[in-house]
């Protein structure tokens, strides 16, 4: 990863998998990811990724992320089971929505669904910093770590509600939410600074979800857009 000394040599000798057949697969995934940016931008309105998101793509270790015994599968173009019923997102979906963002690298970002913090380590080349927020103590305890190790400097790590943002820190410029709403939660909305862009899946579990894109103006409203038909694990609401 890019200038945060990560080593991807610590996690290449596991399951017989050399660095050069996770390189090879790496390569080979990022052919098939512009390939479905290609197929999607009907959906999507983008037939390619920015290079920068490319490269993130391509400096971030996922064999890193991914439980032991996946190690293999880490290159499949397809989310991953990370325990406690949730998924690393599938490479493609990664790519798409941090494309969708508009980084630049000043930029201030709020993701809320840190889960193994694969999406996280992707920003955190992008932009200036992370503010990740999980709900699952477990997951946050254990991305916290895998993250530190891998040398990210410029996250935050919060266990909470996402559905709450995070106040303290806004507002931001971007915010990210990987897991699928039953509605534009509010306070994320109002956590966005002029211009900010916030993505999140909409829909109800089990039913169509569909990746939604506003964008604050600076006079203060807000462009709805629908998207892509997408599939997330639900955000959970804190009763
Ligand atoms: N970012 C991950 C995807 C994680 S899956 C990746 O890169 O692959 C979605 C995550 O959202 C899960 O870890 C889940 O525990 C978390 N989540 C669900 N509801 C939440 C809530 N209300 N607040 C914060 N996190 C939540």
């Amino acid at each position: 990863m890019r200038s945060k000394s990560a080593s991807r040599k610590s996690q290449a000798s596991s399951e017989g998998a050399s660095e050069e057949d996770f390189s090879f697969a790496r390569n080979r995934l990022l052919v098939e990811i512009a390939d479905d940016a290609e197929r999607t931008e009907s959906y999507t309105g983008r037939a390619s990724f920015k290079e920068s998101v490319m490269q993130a793509l391509a400096d971030v270790p996922r064999e890193a992320f991914v439980p032991d015994g996946s190690r293999r599968k880490a290159y499949d173009n397809r989310p991953l089971p990370i325990g406690q019923g949730q998924t690393i997102s599938q490479p493609y979906i990664v790519a798409l929505m941090t494309d969708l963002l508009d980084l630049k690298p000043d930029d201030r970002v709020l993701e809320i669904g840190t889960g193994c913090g694969y999406q996280t380590a992707v920003l955190a080349v992008l932009a200036s910093e992370i503010f990740s927020v999980e709900y699952l103590e477990d997951l946050h305890r254990s991305a916290k770590v895998r993250l530190t190790d891998l040398g990210c400097q410029n996250i935050r790590f919060r266990h909470g509600d996402g559905w709450q943002g995070w106040s303290e820190h806004a507002p931001y410029d971007a915010i990210i939410v990987k897991a699928a709403a039953a509605r534009i939660p509010d306070r994320l909305k109002e956590q966005l600074a002029p211009g900010g862009r916030l993505l999140v899946p909409v829909g109800r579990q089990h039913e169509t979800q569909f990746l939604t894109r506003i964008v604050r103006s600076p006079d203060g409203t807000f462009d709805e857009e629908r998207g892509l038909p997408v599939a997330f694990v639900p955000l959970v609401e804190d009763r």
